[in-house]
């Protein structure tokens, strides 16, 4: 994860926000490469999801929203997560990502005795690391007996006579943890000149309201027909309590979401399954592996009252297996709240039964940050590589889709003062600019010039060498990233391989 952060900077991907001022925690920029990475990622879901599609429409709803928008949702009350503060070091944590155990000892007598507590922050080997705590606890204080497993909980399911029991992560002491309580993650701004009450907006923490709220518009302009979608995607903010892991989890983040609407007698399983099954198979065409793929499905008794299944397909990141896209069956809950309190119905009218009823939903909501973060992680490799003359290099490569790869193609003519050479590569480099994102690059050793290309993820060099020039058929060397091999191929070849590929 250090190489893989480290190269997102060096190359131009990802930067801290305002990093001149010692950075913003949870907020990050996109540097000229990620910036190209992240809108190829936007344009390919969009492509898929809303142009290939006969039956999805997208729109792009404003940021701040009526702030009833917010009510009716159920944000302003319930948009919250549990938080823990350390009354010692000012450090505050998500009481369900704070993992606590009594520490248990069985002495000689055989009788079972709590005497003390541990506790970890989440990670991938929470349990690991709260028994080595334990272990280490006992034999400080030098306690005989035979230590129980630990039984690792979260801060939001200890008693209020534990938690003082518990230390904090910050001092390793007991008694400076508070209780878990809601702490609401919307953003508040004013809008207009007065700063009172009356005019609190929010920045929205979720594209989803703009597609419920527009729901009647579509319907009544944009001529669709259920089972129809609504899809959107735009920026997202939560004052996420711990921002982690790189751009996992931020505070401003990008989200593509889709609103799929059914007939209320529709078999919504079958939709939700239909959904999953999509979301997994764009995944993989934009080259993420299936080995690094899961589902998850949320146990029923920890659902919304009106959600009938979330799924998620999580990813296997360095940092662990995680949420990367959530599938949700919202039922038609969404639309009847904003009914009931905005006092404007949000039916259909079903031709053949004459009745007007809600639609039923299904939602699959992914971040555009946590596909970049996976694209990156899963493409990453450094492998050993040996040249003709028998010299061992490591070279770092990115192995990106050609969908979503920033630079598709890189130029080289392979010496830059030989001027037929560079009129040459000029010439299709200027043709090839037209269509695609293309580098030209005429300085250092071609070798060179290649490694830089891997190490961001291009996966064509061109390289215009003597045979072009001289030889019949006006071919240039191909060089392929992931094998290394290198073919010749004429002008209309080429263009072909990107036509079938960058799509
Ligand atoms: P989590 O449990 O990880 O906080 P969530 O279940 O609250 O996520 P949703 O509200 O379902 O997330 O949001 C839909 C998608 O938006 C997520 O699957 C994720 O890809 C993305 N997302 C949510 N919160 C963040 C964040 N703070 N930073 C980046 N992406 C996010």
């Amino acid at each position: 994860m250090d190489n893989l952060v480290a190269l997102a900077k060096r190359r131009g991907f990802i930067f801290q926000s305002s990093e001149i001022y010692g950075g913003f925690n949870g907020f990050f920029d996109y540097g000229p490469l990620g910036a190209e990475l992240k809108k190829n990622i936007r344009d390919c879901w969009w492509a898929d999801m809303v142009q290939r599609r006969d039956d999805v429409v997208g729109i792009e709803t404003s940021i701040i929203m009526h702030p009833k928008v917010w009510e009716a949702s159920g944000h302003v009350a319930g948009f919250s997560d549990p938080l823990v503060d350390c009354k010692v070091s000012k450090q505050r944590y998500r009481a369900d990502q704070l993992f606590f155990s009594p520490i248990i000892v069985t002495g000689l007598e055989g009788v079972a005795q709590t005497i003390g507590y541990v506790s970890a922050l989440e990670s991938e080997n929470t349990a690991g690391e709260l028994q080595a705590a334990a272990e280490s606890f006992k034999r400080k204080k030098a306690i005989q007996g035979t230590l129980s497993p630990v039984v690792a909980k979260d801060l939001t399911e200890a008693r209020e006579d534990e938690i003082a029991l518990i230390p904090s992560p910050a001092t390793g002491e007991p008694g400076s943890l508070t209780a878990p309580r809601a702490f609401n993650m919307m953003f508040q701004t004013n809008v207009g000149a007065m700063t009172d009450g009356s005019s609190v907006a929010y920045l929205r923490p979720e594209t989803a309201q703009g597609m419920f709220v527009d729901f009647k518009n579509v319907v009544d302009t944009g001529r669709v027909k259920l089972p129809f979608g609504i899809a959107q995607i735009g920026k997202s903010f939560r004052n996420e309590i711990t921002p982690r892991n790189f751009i996992f989890r931020s505070r401003e983040f990008e989200q593509m979401e889709m609103e799929y609407f059914i007939h209320e007698d529709a078999d919504w399983s079958k939709a939700h399954e239909e959904w999953i099954a999509w979301c997994e198979a764009w995944l993989k065409s934009i080259g993420l592996p299936d080995s690094h793929l899961s589902r998850y499905a949320h146990p029923k008794e920890k659902l919304a009252f009106y959600s009938r299944g979330t799924v998620d397909i999580m990813f296997k990141y360095p940092f662990g297996v995680q949420e990367l896209w959530g599938i949700a069956a919202r039922g038609s809950y969404d639309l009847t709240q904003h009914a009931q309190a905005s006092g404007k119905p949000q039916e259909i009218f079903d031709e053949t039964t004459k009745k007007k009823f809600v639609p039923h939903v299904i939602e699959p909501a992914v971040g555009v940050d946590r596909i970049f973060l996976a694209v990156l992680c899963a493409g990453y490799a450094e492998e050993a590589v040996t040249d003709d003359k028998g010299n061992t290099e490591v070279r770092t490569v990115l192995r990106l889709s050609p969908r979503i790869a920033p630079v598709k193609v890189a130029v080289l003519p392979l010496l830059k003062n030989k001027e037929v050479l560079v009129a040459r590569a000029q010439a299709l480099y200027k043709k090839l600019q037209r269509r695609y994102a293309v580098f030209y690059d005429e300085t250092a050793a071609i070798g060179r010039r290649y490694r830089r290309q891997d190490e961001i993820g291009t996966p064509w060099c061109v390289t215009i060498d003597f045979d072009t020039i001289e030889k019949p058929g006006d071919t240039f060397t191909l060089r392929d990233r992931d094998t290394m091999q290198q073919r010749r191929v004429t002008e209309a070849e080429l263009f072909a391989l990107l036509e079938e590929q960058v799509y």
